[in-house]
């Protein structure tokens, strides 16, 4: 009985079509049109990396290329990319956040837990109120419209916000949980990306309800670590905190690029130039505590194009987990008998802690490798930074000429 009542209230905010929405804000006349931010204005190339809800309309996808879309949809308006205004209005939900509860955690630029289960009362009868003030607050201020999920836990709350877009709030609580969460995909859950999604659909789970109902030993050996993550989270089980916003957590990215001396590719190329990076991410994370969550990678051809993919990995900051991620994005995603001039590797949504981990009630054997190799790579930090980077580095790399 105890434990019910001390129920967190969560509140998930996510910002809705967050980059078109700010790009829009100067141009109330082009809101009902069909727009899409990216590409080139004048030459009119590139690709679509937000779109508006009419521009979805059109069935416009994110990373079409502008060309394709103006084919199905020729009054289509393209609007430039304008990352400092992003930024800008990100800091500024934030700070509205921050005035209800020091407990805020930025997922990505757009979207935000709080956990308000100390101060709610404070402002509001419920959550529910709460989230709806919020609401209020955050589209007098900045013209902007949010969704919020409010729960008991972080997953349930961010399944929350994407229940009901846009300008919407849902409460997912003990009572209704299993009527609203339940009938959702799997895919619909956090951290359930493609592959996880093909492997449970084959195993005839195709629900969150029906994810909740498998049997947890049995996920822990298809999975591992995740599957006991999948099974706690489809569950309503997840209690991980809320991390306080803190200056720390502005770390918001660690990235590692280079302009190569020489066009690159193929894989004997590629192999060690993303060796080299990844291993500058990892050195860097583990020289400030950071896990990453996600990586990322950018390519840029000879005329400077850029090409952006990424993936979310378990939490880490071993070298070798966060370069057979990139490897993979760019062998899947990338022909690499294309000539590659600029390369980058980012390690994304860095954390102070492990995130499975953290919510693991055992440590697997996959775990303790894992921490074996950060210590062995932490020493090897230290008689880098004492005695060069050279003093260790591996063959491949060493015979590299690309970073000479
Ligand atoms: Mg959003």
């Amino acid at each position: 009985m105890e434990q019910q009542n001390k129920d967190r209230i969560i509140l998930h905010c996510d910002c809705n079509s967050f980059y078109a929405s700010v790009s829009l804000l100067p141009y109330p006349e082009l809101k009902d049109k069909p727009v899409v931010v990216g590409g080139n204005q004048q030459t009119r190339h590139g690709i679509v990396l937000a779109k508006n809800e009419a521009a979805k309309k059109y069935g416009i996808k994110t990373a079409q290329t502008i060309a394709s879309a103006l084919k199905v949809c020729p009054d289509l308006v393209i609007l430039p990319p304008q990352r400092q205004r992003y930024e800008y209005f990100s800091k500024i939900i934030n700070e509205i956040y921050n005035s209800y509860t020091d407990l805020v955690e930025p997922f990505g630029i757009d979207e935000s837990w709080l956990d308000v289960t100390n101060s709610c009362h404070l402002f509001a009868k419920d959550g529910k109120e709460l989230a709806y003030m919020i609401r209020e607050r955050v589209y007098y201020e900045t013209g902007l419209t949010i969704s919020v999920g409010v729960s008991f836990n972080k997953v349930f709350a961010k399944l929350g916000s994407d229940y009901k877009k846009p300008n919407a709030t849902t409460v997912i609580s003990r009572e209704n949980y299993k009527d609203i969460v339940f009938p959702l995909k799997v895919e619909d859950l956090l951290f359930v990306g493609k592959s996880t999604k093909d492997a449970l659909n084959a195993m005839g789970i195709r629900t969150i309800g029906q994810l909740a109902a498998t049997d947890r030993e049995l996920l822990e050996d298809k999975f591992g670590k995740h599957g006991h993550d999948l099974y706690i989270y489809a569950n309503g089980l997840e209690k991980s905190p809320v991390q306080p916003f803190d200056a720390k957590r502005e770390v918001k990215s660690v990235g590692s690029g280079n302009t190569f001396s020489r066009d690159i590719s193929g894989l004997e190329d590629i192999k060690p130039a993303l060796m080299v990076l990844s291993e500058q991410v990892g050195m860097r994370l583990r020289k400030h505590g950071l896990y990453a969550n996600g990586v990322q990678i950018t390519i840029k051809n000879p005329a400077f194009v850029s090409f952006t993919r990424q993936k979310q990995v378990q939490s880490t900051n071993v070298t070798e987990n966060i370069y057979k991620a990139a490897l993979e994005l760019l062998v899947k995603n990338w022909n690499v008998k294309m000539p590659i001039r600029a390369l980058t590797v980012t390690a994304l949504d860095p954390s102070e802690e492990k995130r499975v981990r953290q919510l693991n009630l055992f440590e697997t054997a996959e775990g303790q490798t894992d921490e074996k190799k950060e210590n062995l790579q932490k020493a090897l930090d230290k008689i880098k930074d004492k005695y060069g980077r050279d003093a260790v580095q591996s063959a491949s790399v060493m015979k590299s000429d690309l970073f000479k």
